[in-house]
């Protein structure tokens, strides 16, 4: 049951006071002869009443407390507290629990992001960090997960998408976010990622698939940054940031 309102708990009192009543009021009818019944009923229905509802509420206030506890846990859990998108544990727990799901993983890596902490500071750091994030998450599809998966990477999981239409997806958020700079306390900051993409069949292990777009993404790293390069594609076919935009 969950207690979220001061409604809630007082129904859930008077519930279980109702409950606890009529139990009280069976077991004075069945003891006592008629003409005690309504001296005892008075007694002891007054008795219960008191005690019921002041115990009750106490223990559906400390339930509602915990039920709101248990609820920020699990969004402490499941939301990066920085970026407000999924975090690495919810991540697998989600493809975990969906082995039949399919589709395309990016690996999304803010190019010499170290630079922007050295120059700027680490909260101009963290604004272009949020502001990467949110790029991400406003041009994916409802289904699709964006994960923070270390300090300035995300994952992306392009759900049932084929590598041509994530290749799309790719180039359109890098594009997005190179042309998006990011604006801090007066400062411009332009933002540059490299992408690196891997398909994921049906029940295909997950980490295959992490190591698989890692490798690409270290592939589109060396070849230049600021491009998508895809696992099993040739370097003459990444396209390099020029070509592409
Ligand atoms: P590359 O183009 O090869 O990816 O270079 P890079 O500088 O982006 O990568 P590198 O791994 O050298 O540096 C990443 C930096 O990110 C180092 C670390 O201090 C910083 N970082 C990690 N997490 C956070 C964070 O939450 N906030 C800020 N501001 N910086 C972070
Ligand atoms: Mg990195
Ligand atoms: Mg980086």
């Amino acid at each position: 049951m969950r207690l979220q309102t001061n409604t809630d708990i007082y129904v859930f009192a008077a519930l279980v006071t109702a409950g606890a009543c009529s139990v009280v009021a069976v077991v004075i009818m069945l003891l006592y002869p008629r003409d005690e019944w309504a001296w005892e009923l008075t007694l002891s229905l007054t008795l219960t009443t008191t005690i019921t509802m002041t115990i009750t509420t106490h223990i559906a206030k400390k339930m509602r407390m915990i039920n709101a506890l248990s609820d920020e846990l699990q969004r402490l859990l499941a939301r990066d507290r920085l970026t407000d998108v999924a975090t690495r544990d919810y991540f697998y727990d989600l493809l975990e629990t969906s082995p039949e799901a399919f589709g395309v993983s990016l690996m999304v890596d803010i190019d010499h992001f170290k630079r922007v902490n050295d120059t700027h500071g680490h909260l101009a750091g963290d604004a272009v960090i949020q502001r990467v994030a949110r790029v991400l998450q406003k041009r994916v599809g409802d289904a699709d997960i964006v994960c923070r998966f270390g300090g300035e990477e995300f994952v992306i999981f392009l759900r049932d998408r084929t590598v041509a239409e994530a290749q799309e997806m790719a180039e359109n958020l890098r594009q997005a976010i190179a042309q998006d700079a990011v604006c801090f306390e007066g400062l411009v900051i332009a933002v540059t990622v490299s992408i690196g993409g891997s398909l994921r069949a049906r029940c295909a292990d997950i980490d295959e698939m992490i190591k698989q777009a890692d490798a690409a993404l270290y592939r589109a790293k060396a070849l230049g940054r600021d491009r998508v390069a895809f696992h099993g594609e040739r370097d003459a076919d990444v396209p390099s940031m020029k070509a592409a935009s």
